[in-house]
């Protein structure tokens, strides 16, 4: 009996066989080769890989921004045929409108959604509040700080109540400190309103201190290399010691020895 490498099921998501070719006055670009990844409700699962490698092209593809060449997405039982609000999504660039206040960024997507006044200023509240901009509501996105910014972000995506939240290197346009007390956020806010949660991320350390697994991808074509499972090494809830950890540094030590490899791999040094 063959043993299918997808389980579909009616909970989670499922990549199932995507395949992406583009095509270019230069020719066709093979960015992802037949991925098939099962993501567990509530899961967070970090994507890593070198830069070209597909990471973004598979979010987008999740979100429903770009079409498949082969193969679909299924977010709880049912196919994606664009975007839509079971999926939420956060990019690197802020993305936040600066004519409209804190609350308002927050408000857009529920606006389109029809709540009424009331519901819709209550749930911006929350999800203010819950990203810590509680004060900052009447404000306007260039006073706040490049952290500041990425948790409206975070908000907007999360107010309109996605299975599903999508985040591509949303702190890597962050200074260091900063991005450390930003994964703490990220995680205290998956803990107080669980998600799944698919981020893409190049940084080694912030797939393992934040994900339960670190899907690491090939060099281009994209492909899933292996599926680091930190979840059982690394126990909740995390604080910024457990980077320190033994088990964190031989997760540390495994994927970058991976990374290593597909990078030599596309400067041909191998
Ligand atoms: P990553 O996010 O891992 O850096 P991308 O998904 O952005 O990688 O890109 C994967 C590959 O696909 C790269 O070789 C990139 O040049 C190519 N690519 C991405 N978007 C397009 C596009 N719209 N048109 C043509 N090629 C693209
Ligand atoms: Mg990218």
């Amino acid at each position: 009996m063959q043993i299918k490498d997808v389980e579909t099921s009616n909970t989670g998501l499922d990549v199932d066989n995507v395949t992406k070719i583009y095509e270019t006055q230069k020719g066709n670009i093979l960015a992802l080769d037949n991925i098939s990844l099962h993501v567990k409700p509530n899961e967070f699962l970090a994507l890593l890989g070198t830069s070209g490698c597909g990471k973004s092209t598979l979010l987008r593809i999740i979100c429903g921004l770009e079409k498949t060449t082969e193969g679909k997405i299924i977010n709880q039982g049912k196919t994606i045929t664009g975007p839509g609000a079971d999926r939420g999504m956060v990019f690197q660039a802020y993305n936040l409108f600066p004519w409209m206040t804190i609350s308002e960024n927050i408000q857009f997507g529920l606006k389109q959604k029809k709540a009424s006044g009331r519901q819709v200023r209550e749930i911006a509240e929350h999800y203010a509040d819950l990203v810590g901009l509680k004060g900052f509501e009447n404000q306007y996105p260039n006073s706040l700080s490049g952290g500041m910014r990425q948790r409206v972000a975070i908000a907007r995506a999360l107010a309109n109540d996605p299975s599903v939240l999508l985040l591509d290197e949303p702190f890597g346009a962050l200074d260091m400190q900063t991005r450390g007390v930003m994964q703490e956020l990220l995680l205290d806010i998956w803990q107080k309103s669980p998600k799944t949660i698919i981020m893409v991320t190049h940084d080694i350390d912030e797939a393992i201190f934040l994900a339960d697994r670190v899907a690491i991808m090939s060099a281009r074509p994209g492909k899933i290399k292996e599926i680091l499972d930190v979840k059982d090494g690394i126990p909740r809830p995390r604080n910024y010691h457990v980077k320190t950890s033994q088990s964190f540094i031989e997760y540390k030590e495994r994927a970058t020895d991976i990374i290593r490899e597909e990078s030599m791999k596309l400067l041909k040094l191998s």
